[in-house]
């Protein structure tokens, strides 16, 4: 039922510091020949470069000797993963398809998709985990695609990097055409979603080594309470996930009854709503000013009636929580519709009237299949003769 993540595949052979913790940057510096004394002030001369500055180049550490540019660019890069493709909604959202280095079996690059959602008082970045994802969610594109393959951290970094690139998100950076400062005066990308391509907690030690470096008050800065995980409930982990990375949790729910999320998300047959939720009330950090997030699509004559919405707030009953309401993404070939706009607001008035702050998710960026859900590779869209056709010119080349 769960698909296990290709480990086969080669990093390319010369490695971007991007996602080195500093002990492994310290490590890697080391062994260019960076004296043992030097290397706490050389770890924080480059992480400032990286994560403050956004340096693309090493020219570009002007405190940094010469020298050591030359030797640096000799045996590593800054790369962030390469952007196959870049739309932009009507609505400001931005969504690139990037394409992960390194060289591995199989036919299909390796790619991802990361989105930028402009808001009037924020900018969020979701950020994806894995190519593909190791579950199957009846109602999520990404579930339906075959390869995983974990992300390193240095990948799941390079997307912030790669997003505040492209926006001129940097002191001193000129601002993308059409990309606006959110109105708390701070940076364009002000807070991070894990709410992409794949499953984090699946991903777990690359997901929170990134984490603690967008995290890091030196670097990229974005404080853990503008950080949200989503998880559809891989319960072993989410203790962990409070204790070793400490942002916040969201937890995707969509079903009140074991027998129907066993369908949505069938992950609940190894972990089932009672061990979800009691890792839930367990979890490191909570209080009412820290609140779990749950996630509920709205499925038609799914999940949607107003003894579903009774139900739910029954359930969650003690827990200190935010019901998130999600409008069902279509995508080509699902099996779901999203429930109307009356029935939403109905099943939102239940879960208000219990007392919990019920926001319905404003959808951003269906007209580029940016939306939550409806995230997969490019090159799984194609057909299986253009999949040929790819395989045949890469053969002759
Ligand atoms: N794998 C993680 C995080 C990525 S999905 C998880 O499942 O939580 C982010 C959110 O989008 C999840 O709540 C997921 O259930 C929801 N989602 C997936 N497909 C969707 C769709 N087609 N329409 C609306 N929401 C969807
Ligand atoms: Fe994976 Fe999340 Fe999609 Fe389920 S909803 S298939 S866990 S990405």
């Amino acid at each position: 039922m769960e698909k296990t993540p290709l480990e086969r595949y080669v990093p390319p052979a010369k490695p971007s510091l991007v996602g080195l913790s500093r002990p492994a940057l310290a490590q890697a510096l080391g062994s260019i020949g960076v004296p043992e004394r030097q290397l706490d002030m050389r770890v924080s001369q480059i992480w400032h470069w990286l994560y403050v500055r956004g340096a693309q180049h090493f020219e570009a550490m002007s405190s940094v000797s010469k020298d050591l540019r030359a030797i640096l660019a000799a045996n590593f890069t800054l790369a962030r993963p390469q952007i196959a493709a870049e739309q932009i909604s009507v609505d400001g959202t931005r969504k690139w398809l990037l394409r992960l280095p390194g060289e591995h079996a199989g036919e299909n690059p390796h790619e991802v998709e990361c989105v930028y959602i402009p808001e009037a008082d924020r900018g969020t970045l979701c950020l994806s985990t894995q190519v593909g994802c190791t579950l199957n969610c009846s109602f999520c594109h990404t579930g339906t695609q075959r390869l995983v393959r974990n992300l390193t951290a240095g990948e799941i970094v390079g997307q912030v990097l790669l997003a505040r690139d492209r926006l001129g998100d940097w002191p001193g950076a000129k601002i993308s055409e059409g990309a606006s400062v959110p109105s708390d005066g701070g940076r364009l990308v002000s807070n991070v979603v894990m709410m992409g391509m794949g499953e984090p907690l699946y991903n777990f030690e690359a997901v929170r080594d990134a984490l603690l470096i967008v995290a890091d008050g030196d670097g990229i800065s974005i404080s853990k309470r503008r950080i949200t995980l989503s998880t559809s409930g891989v319960v072993p982990n989410i203790a962990r996930c409070g204790t070793e990375i400490g942002v916040m949790l969201a937890v995707s729910l969509h079903a009140v009854r074991d027998e129907l999320r066993d369908v949505l998300v069938p992950l609940n047959r190894k972990y089932p709503i009672r061990d979800l939720l009691a890792a839930c009330r367990a979890y490191p950090g909570l209080s009412n000013a820290r609140r779990i997030t749950f996630e509920y699509v709205m499925l038609e004559d799914v999940n949607d009636s107003l003894a579903d919405a009774k139900a739910l707030v029954r359930l969650l009953a003690g827990i200190p929580a935010k019901i998130n309401l999600i409008p069902f993404n279509p995508w080509p070939g699902s099996r779901y519709k999203c429930s109307d706009w009356d029935r939403i607001e109905r099943f939102s008035e239940v879960v208000f009237n219990a007392g919990y702050a019920s926001p319905v998710r404003t959808p951003r960026g269906r007209d580029i299949l940016a939306a939550c859900g409806q995230l997969k590779s490019a090159t799984e869209k194609l057909s299986a003769r253009e999949r040929l056709a790819l395989r045949a010119m890469a053969m002759t080349d």
